[in-house]
């Protein structure tokens, strides 16, 4: 209902525009209720693959831009990872000046629509807003990714001018957000920068791991395309460490920077994990989206996961899993969490989007056991409650087993969504590349520089899992220092 009356309240205003009515100098809106936008209905999304959130249009962006109250201290800003300008852009939107508001978000962000679906804003720059408390932030990420959107789909976007060659080559390992960063940064300075990927299809998580009902493919495409109209090569199926060694790329290259991710999937190491109907949430997710099974057999890959599906873990991965699962049509799909709702690190929103699209979920319960048939088929999971203790190291309650709690659920199948830690191929392949006891590498926190020369990491293999604005900022602090470490300058 009240987003339906604030789209009213935004064609009105559209309206009172055109016939020049409203005065776009003043901003008359603070008090407006934040609109958090349209969805696709619940009943209809949860069999689609289509994306849920479906974007502000022009008046309802305006009308959100005016409750901005353009403060002096700017406080969103200051909340933003890479600063970007929001009050500026925002004021620019409300001005109805989009591919301005465009422009000043890329003078700090370079890839805005993808950074407006997915960066965690309530924990950033919404979390700062004055507006918060009473009335509801400001919809910071919903009118950066509107305005990316409109000034893609309205041609207001083009590749940034790069400076003549420099001569120097850089090579970047893994394509997921901070090799595109540095990429990006590193080509407008005029660097040669070459991009090898493992996989069949560029982006990293933004590609294999985040679903299209969050972030469709042609978002991610456009800008690697846009990177590639400015001069950077994209080199596929090339596995770093196996294909060739990063010993061998440094004779081609003065610059290697590592950004290959956090894809190694942790197991629960539970009894059971072996079962026919287990899979780590990374081979889940690798199978959905990036080889797209959920179009089989038109598509060649398959899945089971057969009428009861069980998912295990609290975090972006598992929510994504849990709604993937939900989208192939099983009777149920269950999701065990040993914490409370209040200590999920999953995206707000997305727990919200999860539980209307039909989730079950079970909080302070944890898999102990996972009971096969006589064929190795997954049956039943034996989990057990648990009660919130002390804080543990990461300044989280933790969660002790309650004796005499145990219960059964049953399931065909089984995701472990509890974390994943790097893929050890390149450590294991590079002498002298040191790295910490959990396989992140290590890496001179100002310079992104690793123990060996000419050698530079960021991102989740750094970082462990965190979040594409985080890896982004690596990548852009990283290309800086490249640059200064090559020219000098
Ligand atoms: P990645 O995105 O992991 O990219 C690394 C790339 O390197 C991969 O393409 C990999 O194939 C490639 N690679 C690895 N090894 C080699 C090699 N040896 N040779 C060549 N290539 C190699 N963050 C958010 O901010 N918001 C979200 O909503 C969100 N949701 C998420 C959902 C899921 C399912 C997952 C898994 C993560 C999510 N994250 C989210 C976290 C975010 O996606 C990551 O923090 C971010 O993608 C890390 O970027 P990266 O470039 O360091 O690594």
């Amino acid at each position: 209902m009240e987003r339906c009356l604030l789209t009213t309240a935004g064609h009105l205003r559209g309206v009172l525009y055109n016939l020049g009515m409203e005065n776009k100098s003043k901003k008359p809106t603070p008090a407006i209720k934040q609109n958090l936008g349209c969805h696709q209905d619940p009943a209809e999304r949860r069999n689609n693959f289509d994306e849920v959130a479906l974007g502000f249009g022009l008046e309802e962006a305006v009308t959100e831009a005016a409750r901005c109250l353009g403060c002096k201290t700017k406080p969103c800003e200051l909340a933003c990872p890479v600063n970007v300008k929001i009050p500026e852009f925002v004021d620019l939107v409300y001005k109805e000046d989009i591919g301005a508001a465009a422009s000043k978000i890329f003078e700090t962000s370079l890839f805005p629509a993808i950074c407006g679906r997915v960066c965690p804003q309530e924990t950033y720059c919404e979390a700062a807003c004055v507006l918060k408390d009473k009335f509801g932030p400001v919809s910071i990420g919903r009118l950066e990714r509107f305005t990316a959107d409109y000034a893609r789909r309205n041609g207001l976007i083009t590749p940034p001018p790069c400076a003549p060659d420099t001569g120097f080559k850089v090579a970047c390992v893994g394509s997921g957000p901070t090799s595109l960063a540095v990429a990006a940064e590193l080509r407008k300075l005029g660097h040669a920068v070459t991009v090898f990927e493992a996989l069949h299809e560029f982006g990293g998580v933004l590609s294999y791991g985040i679903p299209t009902f969050r972030l469709p493919r042609e978002v991610v495409r456009f800008e690697v395309a846009t990177l590639k109209k400015m001069g950077v090569r994209f080199l596929k199926n090339v596995m770093i460490g196996k294909s060739i060694t990063i010993e061998e790329l440094k004779k081609d290259f003065d610059i290697i920077y590592i950004g290959s991710g956090a894809g190694l999937p942790s197991p629960m190491n539970t009894p059971g994990e072996d079962l026919v109907g287990v899979y780590s949430s990374n081979e889940f997710l690798t199978r959905i989206n990036l080889m797209e099974a959920y179009k089989f057999p038109v598509t060649d890959t398959p899945y089971y996961i057969g009428k009861k599906v069980v998912v295990v873990g609290g975090g972006n991965t598992a929510m994504d899993s849990a709604r993937c699962a939900q989208r192939l049509g099983p009777g149920s799909v269950t999701l065990l969490y040993r914490r409370t709702r209040a200590e999920m690190p999953a995206r707000g929103e997305e727990v919200e989007n999860a539980m209307e699209e039909g989730i079950n979920f079970e909080f302070l319960t944890a898999p102990v056991e996972l009971e096969g048939d006589e064929k190795g088929r997954l049956k039943r999971v034996k989990c057990v409650r648990m009660a919130l203790g002390e804080p543990d190291a990461s300044g989280r309650r933790k969660p002790v087993p309650q004796k005499g709690s145990e219960f059964y659920v049953e399931a065909d199948s089984l995701v472990v969504a509890i974390g994943a830690s790097p893929n050890p191929v390149i450590q294991q392949t590079t002498p002298g590349l040191n790295t910490n006891k959990w396989g992140g590498i290590i890496v001179e926190e100002a310079t992104a520089r690793t123990s060996l020369d000419g050698i530079y990491a960021g991102g989740d293999v750094v970082r462990g899992g965190a979040t594409v604005l985080l890896a982004m900022k690596d990548g852009k602090n990283a290309a800086l220092a490249i640059h200064r470490k090559l020219t000098g300058n």
